[in-house]
């Protein structure tokens, strides 16, 4: 046994079927009596009824969140919060909406009190992001860590396949980066390891089987995992390069997360042998940049950046932004690698063994 640091995060978790109907008291518990529910439009129904479920506890709705958290929207909802007395967030749905919690209590340290239906993770972390004018800056902060995460599987029922499997893909890439993160102990490896056992099984009946709930719950399982491994460790080249692409080329988050991770795990999979042994696993295979290649092609995501709008053309510059400032990873990363690299994410090639 080598030695380790780790430092737990002090986030409560309820997980479960039915487990919303906990929500009220879960506020009440924290002594809280005036929640804002945040939501995106599109899950307005969402928020309304958990608005209905906390009662006297809910002080209104605001349906505003966005992709990035725009900082126009960070202002607004904080304004809003202000205006209502607001005394806790109860964020309803994926990462924008819960990133859009984390704004609101940066400027004003409420707690969050986090219903995720989605695989994302920004519930089990304590980081932030905000956008202005196209550049998304993100950070650190305990005081945006969610104080309580209710996880009901019957919520990601309405998810449909096409964000369920980039978002699950999404999750087990925050997986394997805690594996061979800088600061990667064993506690977070074997969570990961579980994350990633959790979701490579229960995507393919996630996407195939809308009803199966047995999967959805699986699934959730392991994106809490994948959330708390995030959240804990530090990331390496994998969110590097998807940072550069999504900040730089505006590409969808977990559509890129999809196809770079397989190309990412070849990469460093050499020079990460603990991460290995875990992945060949939890995946059951000598392969295991293939085999997650194979399992985003079988659950229908996208394989290849150029699929997502990407150019030829701008791989150079991803190349260039991408080495542009050191970071840590168990691989040394080179300008000609990492354009090697984009090259085969870019036409969708598959890893080989
Ligand atoms: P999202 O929150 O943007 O959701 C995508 C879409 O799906 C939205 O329209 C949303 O309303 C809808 N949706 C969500 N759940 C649904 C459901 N159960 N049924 C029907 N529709 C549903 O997407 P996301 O991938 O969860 O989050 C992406 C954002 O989160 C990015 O901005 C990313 O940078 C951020 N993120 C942050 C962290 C962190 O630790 N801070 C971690 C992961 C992701």
């Amino acid at each position: 046994m080598h030695e380790f640091v780790y430092e737990a995060l002090p986030s409560r978790v309820v997980f479960g079927l039915g487990s919303l109907e906990r929500l009220a008291d879960e506020v009440a518990r924290l002594g809280l009596d005036k929640a804002l529910v945040l939501s995106t439009p599109q899950q307005r129904v969402q928020a309304e009824d958990v608005a209905r479920r906390l009662g006297d506890r809910s002080a209104g709705i605001y349906d505003k969140a966005e992709m990035h958290v725009p900082v126009e929207v960070a202002q607004a909802a904080r304004e809003e919060a202000q205006r209502l007395g607001a005394d806790a967030c109860v964020a309803v749905g994926g990462g924008s909406t819960i990133g859009l919690g984390k704004a609101i209590a940066l400027e004003f340290g409420l707690p969050i009190i986090a219903v995720p239906t989605t695989y994302a993770g920004s519930e089990m972390t304590p980081i932030w992001g905000l956008t202005e004018a196209g550049i998304k800056k993100t950070g650190r902060d305990k005081k945006v860590l969610p104080t309580t995460v209710v996880y009901d599987p019957a919520l990601t029922g309405t998810l449909p396949a096409h964000i369920a499997a980039p978002s699950g893909m999404n999750a087990i890439a925050h997986c394997i980066e805690a594996m061979y993160s800088e600061t990667a102990n064993p506690i977070v490896s074997m969570m990961a390891e579980e994350g990633v056992r959790a979701l490579a099984r229960a995507l393919p009946l996630v996407v195939r089987e809308p009803e199966n709930i047995g999967a959805r719950t699986d699934a959730l399982y392991g994106a809490y995992l994948a959330g708390a491994s995030l959240g804990t460790v530090g990331m390496a080249l994998h969110h590097k390069l998807c940072h550069t692409l999504g900040g730089s080329f505006n590409l969808p988050h977990a559509d890129t997360h999809t196809i770079m991770i397989p190309h990412a795990t070849a990469y460093n999979i050499g020079a990460a042998p603990d991460a290995k042994e875990r992945l060949s696993r939890a995946l059951e295979t000598d392969n295991p940049a293939g085999a997650l290649y194979d399992l985003a092609e079988f659950i229908g995501a996208k394989l290849a950046l150029r699929d997502l709008g990407m150019t030829e053309a701008d791989l150079d510059r991803a190349a260039d932004i991408a080495v542009e400032n050191p970071y840590y990873n168990p691989r040394p990363v080179t300008r000609e690698s990492i354009r090697e690299l984009l090259d085969n994410a870019y036409h969708g090639r598959r890893p080989a063994g």
